[in-house]
């Protein structure tokens, strides 16, 4: 069942981007409130991605600019919805919530990729069938 929940969720979303694709916002805003409630009546939490996508006050599906205002304030990002209001405010950096609930500091340095020190990796070159007949003699 929380299988098919989260299916029903992923075309729910679809739909409402795709009619805010074409402007019937009001459509959008009434699948993101039945893939909230889907969401709801089987305890299936939304993805993070989907959970950016419209306003946790009224359910409108966030069009920038259209449905919803984004600012940088003070090292945060604030959303506000533009139907009711409703204002979200998240830190500028995003998925360092883990880091965080590790306990480390958030201003720790971003570790180097080891791919940028040392190059694209080595391709080797396929190993040769062994040459029985230069082993005559
Ligand atoms: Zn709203």
């Amino acid at each position: 069942m929380v299988r098919i929940a989260r299916e029903r969720i992923s075309a729910l979303f679809a739909l409402a981007e795709r009619e805010a694709a074409t402007g019937h916002r009001d459509l959008s805003d009434r699948y993101v409130a039945l893939a909230r409630r889907v969401g709801t009546r089987y305890n299936v939490r939304l993805l993070a991605e989907y959970r950016e996508l419209y306003c946790r006050g009224c359910s409108a599906y966030w069009v920038e600019g259209v449905t919803v205002r984004t600012r940088l304030r003070s090292g945060r990002r604030s959303r506000t919805c533009l139907r009711c209001g409703r204002v979200r405010r998240l830190p500028v950096r995003e998925r360092t919530s883990e880091v965080d609930r590790a306990g480390e500091p958030s201003l720790r340095a971003v570790p180097r990729s080891d791919v940028a020190l040392v190059g694209p990796p080595v391709v080797e070159e396929p190993s040769e069938p062994p040459d029985d007949e230069a082993e005559e003699g």
